[in-house]
């Protein structure tokens, strides 16, 4: 008898990851995965320095400084925070431990990439829920549920579409879902939006809401892969059962800390992030390129037609920009394009004014 995989697993496209070179062009601009421009605070790097005089030793496995850093920071019981290997391995454990074969699991139809993937990776049942002119549509997805919905996944603000629900609608979504299922808040965009408490207020509320948060985006630490969440004791006592003892390195520990102590840098970037998407949304849409009302780091901006949006990805690829083409998200008219610093976004809004000049 053969070794099979569970049902599902391969449905899934093999992960091909997304380029950061260009053959032959040496000026490369990464616009392409929503990273911070800025880098991280000096504070981490400080940090990070230290900590590989100890690299003999296995890291914390109760992760105790950065849980206690990011409780004091945002005003949580350290003991309801667990840490992860990037916010997506904690996604996937949500579904490890929630969501099997027979279980349904909801996101939206532009809902970030990787949640079908943890509902096929455990067997479950992936349901994708049409929005509303690229909005997340709260009544679709509560008219979605059924006693066999497990969890439902939504990042707000949402990736790549850059829109968000507002308070409301998200108290009415968390008041409306069985109680039999888990709404995962992914907040991996939240600190890129001022006063916005990425759920916290509704996972101290429900039960069965829980937060997730990356130190991928505004605090510039993509390549060390650390990720939260937040959510009741209940939650995390299981989370913390299958996630493994030493998840997370002693360097992303401790650069994570400091990261998320170094509040004057975030600051810094989130309000330089809101005065460069700006200028960029409003310079491409006198090019003809406009875009929906972003409140992240990036903006999904809308072309003619599927062969522009494609010819312009390739025109600028070309050239050395690499842009995010997010026709695989169900906008076949569309190019995710990352803020990045103001010579980044003047760079792309020069090429694609070329590209619309030669077209
Ligand atoms: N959620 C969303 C919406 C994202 O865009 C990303 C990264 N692109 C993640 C989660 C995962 O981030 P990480 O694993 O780096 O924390």
């Amino acid at each position: 008898m053969a070794v099979t995989p569970q049902p599902g697993i391969m449905e899934i496209d093999l992960y091909v990851g997304g380029k950061s070179h260009v053959d032959g062009v040496e000026n490369v601009l990464k616009l392409s995965s929503n990273e911070n421009p800025f880098g991280p605070s000096d504070a981490a790097k400080k940090a990070l320095e230290r900590a590989a005089l100890g690299l003999h030793r296995y890291p914390s496995t109760d992760h105790a400084g950065l849980r206690a850093a990011i409780g004091e920071v945002w005003g949580l019981d350290p003991a309801r925070v667990i840490c992860g290997n990037g916010s997506g391995e904690l996604l996937m454990l949500i579904a490890q431990a929630y969501a099997g074969p027979g279980d349904e699991v909801l996101f939206t139809e532009h809902g970030f990439a990787m949640y079908p993937i943890y509902a096929n990776a455990n067997g479950a049942t992936p349901v994708i829920v049409a929005e509303r002119d690229r909005r997340i549509d709260v009544d679709a997805l509560l008219a979605a549920c059924t006693e066999r919905t497990r969890i439902v996944y939504l990042a707000n603000p949402a990736n790549p579409t850059g829109t968000m629900l507002g308070e409301a609608e998200l108290l009415r979504l968390a008041e409306g879902i069985p109680d039999t299922a888990l709404l995962v808040l992914d907040g991996a965009y939240a600190e890129f939006v001022e006063g916005y408490d990425a759920g916290k207020a509704l996972v101290d509320r429900f039960d069965n809401v829980v937060m997730t948060r990356t130190f991928s985006k505004i605090y510039g630490l993509g390549g060390l892969r650390i990720g939260w969440a937040y959510a009741s004791q209940g939650v995390i006592d299981v989370l913390m059962r299958i996630r493994g003892p030493f998840n997370l390195s002693a360097p992303a520990l401790a650069a994570a800390e400091a990261a998320v102590r170094d509040r004057a840098h975030t600051e810094k970037c989130r309000s330089e992030n809101a005065r460069l998407r700006e200028w960029m949304a409003g310079a491409l849409a006198e090019l003809g390129v406009p875009s929906d009302t972003s409140t992240a780091n990036f903006i999904l901006a809308r072309f003619a037609s599927e062969e522009e949006a494609r010819a312009c990805n390739d025109y600028l690829a070309a050239q050395g920009i690499l842009l995010r083409y997010v026709g695989g998200y169900g906008l076949p008219d569309c190019i995710r394009i990352t803020v990045g610093d103001e010579a980044s976004c003047r760079r792309v809004v020069h090429a694609i004014g070329q590209f619309k000049g030669a077209s």
